[in-house]
């Protein structure tokens, strides 16, 4: 029996939709309709230094404009807090409480003459110094052959990290208290039956940390499409900290101004009825879900 397809768009209301993320919505919502599948829609507002009041309405319109609708409810990740716990708990047996600070980690590597790594120098990971309160929590990262992973990305091939070298022990529950995004996507796109992921390449190098959150959860492995970012001039992502501009003024032309190039972006192929002028949107999806289903191969297994 084919499997429903079920993806989701997971924005962080951090600022209203700029073009790269309406790239990444379009991505996951094309690969939904090109499977026959479901698409779902989750606000991720578990940083609430980063959330801005308001930034999830002006998102979850902005896609309604677009003419992507979501299936099912909306959820929000500061409502589900309660699953993550359950699933910290569930760790135990491989989480440690650390006490470090940032200032602290920094000067145990430059100690270790290893100040240009990202690496967690693995201070409390047998127990935190003496007369030390925790902080935060982190997960126990496997050391040798086991801390090797690879998995097929749809478009990047086949990837490789080793945990242990390239990330170390990672932050599960935040010294801010804040859950850490690892735990919560990972918990939350089990919880929704998630089985298709489809984001942005930045988050590549995160798909090994939450394929082995899965395991250790007992969860199943959903598959894996990481679409190119969109960068400014100096090559960063656009985001709101790039300054990124919102693409969505309420009445300009959607389709002309936002719509077409992001398909342009995804590289999709529209014949010139979907690039004129007369602000079709349905046409548009029509079109750009065939020309989605050409240039992306479909997952195996999925209907
Ligand atoms: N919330 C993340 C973001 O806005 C996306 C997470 C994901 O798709 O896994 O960048």
């Amino acid at each position: 029996m084919p499997i429903t397809y079920r993806g989701r768009f997971a924005p962080s209301p951090t600022g209203p939709l700029h073009f790269g993320s309406l790239v990444a919505a379009m991505a996951s919502y094309l690969d939904a309709k090109a499977h026959h599948g479901e698409w779902l829609l989750r606000i991720e507002d578990l940083d609430f230094d980063r959330n801005v009041p308001g930034a999830d309405t002006d998102i979850i319109a902005s896609l309604q404009r677009c003419g992507m609708q979501w299936d099912g409810q909306i959820t929000w990740q500061s409502q589900r807090t309660a699953l993550y716990q359950q699933a910290l708990a569930k760790l135990q047996a491989n989480v440690f409480a650390c006490s470090c600070s940032r200032k602290e980690i920094a000067d145990s590597r430059l100690r270790a003459g290893l100040e240009d790594s990202q690496i967690y120098p693995g201070t409390c990971r047998n127990g935190m110094p003496e007369g030390k309160a925790a902080r935060s929590f982190r997960l126990r990262v496997p050391d040798g052959d086991a801390a090797r992973f690879h998995f097929d990305d749809r478009l990047f091939g086949t990837q490789n990290q080793d945990l242990s070298r390239d990330v170390g022990d990672f932050v599960l529950k935040r010294a801010d208290g804040f859950w850490a995004y690892q735990l919560a996507v990972v918990v939350d796109d089990a919880a929704q039956g998630i089985n298709a992921i489809v984001r942005g390449a930045d988050l590549l190098d995160s798909t090994a940390r939450q394929i082995y959150l899965q395991q250790l959860l007992g969860l199943p492995t959903p598959s894996y499409l990481h679409v190119p970012v969109v960068v400014n001039q100096a090559g960063e992502k656009l985001s709101k900290q790039t300054g990124a501009l919102a693409f969505d003024s309420g009445n300009n032309n959607l389709l002309k101004e936002a719509l077409l190039p992001a398909a342009q972006f995804l590289g999709l192929q529209l014949s010139s009825k979907a690039n004129n002028e007369s602000n079709e949107l349905s046409r548009f999806w029509q079109e750009a879900i065939i020309a989605w289903s050409l240039r992306y191969p479909s997952v195996t297994g999925a209907c």
